[in-house]
């Protein structure tokens, strides 16, 4: 007997994250003010996948399992480019960030976002915030982009819902510039899963030269 065509489920957008149209183009947008010049209606503003290692998991459709709402621990923050977005359709959003130039512009972005907390603080020391983040965080997102990445999801999964993902951006050249991106990327995975069950790989490629994104939950 013929087996039923498989098909391909499409994953979802997260409830507060949707498509709209600025000056033509159908974006991913989610709702509240902005924050780095990208294109707004007043209401919704654009997400920009090439300044955004999630934006751009998103627009590859990886199945990230968020569905909106969720409480959210974010490393690597910077100025608040990526993590407004997440803020603005998440729950209590915990940004880690250990430089204090971009870390101004990140408490910028929060003024507007009552469910944004920026944390100076080193995200390889998460003794120094555990006091702050609740635990059971339903997401962690990463883009740290420095020597060491696997290492940093490993210490963080502390703060993770056994239930929850670990939504990562590694960068091949931060931990390496010598070898290859495939080479660097299949080390970063055997390390993680010493603490995370990878679900889904992906190559930003499209948005952001010799990255990678990552789903996983811990093991
Ligand atoms: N995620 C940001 C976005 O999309 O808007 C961009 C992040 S940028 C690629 C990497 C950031 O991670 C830098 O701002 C850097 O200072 C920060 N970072 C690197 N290592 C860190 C650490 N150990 N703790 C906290 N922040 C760190």
């Amino acid at each position: 007997m013929p087996r039923p065509t498989e098909v391909p489920t499409m994953s979802e957008l997260p409830a507060g994250v949707e498509r709209h149209t600025f000056d033509g183009t159908d974006r991913l947008a989610t709702r509240g003010e902005p924050v780095y010049g990208e294109p707004t209606d007043g209401e919704w503003r654009a997400w920009n996948p090439n300044r955004s290692k999630l934006g751009a998991m998103l627009e590859l459709e990886m199945d990230t399992g968020v569905t909106g709402g969720e409480t959210a621990l974010y490393l690597g923050a910077a100025s608040g480019t990526t993590v407004s977005h997440v803020a603005d359709f998440a729950g209590p959003t915990y940004a880690v960030e250990f430089a204090a130039r971009p870390a101004r512009d990140l408490l910028d972005a929060a003024e507007s976002r009552p469910r944004l907390f920026p944390l100076l603080k080193d995200a390889r020391t998460p003794e120094t915030y555990a006091h702050v983040v609740e635990s059971d965080v339903d997401v962690i997102v990463q883009d740290v982009a420095t020597r060491g990445q696997a290492r940093v999801a490993l210490e963080n999964r502390r703060f993770l819902a056994d239930d929850g993902r670990l939504l990562l951006a590694v960068k091949a050249r931060s931990e390496d510039v010598t070898r290859e991106p495939a080479a660097v990327f299949a080390d970063v995975r055997e390390e993680l899963s010493e603490g995370y069950e990878i679900l889904e790989t992906e190559r930003l490629e499209a948005y952001h030269a010799d990255h990678l994104g990552i789903v996983a939950r811990p093991r």
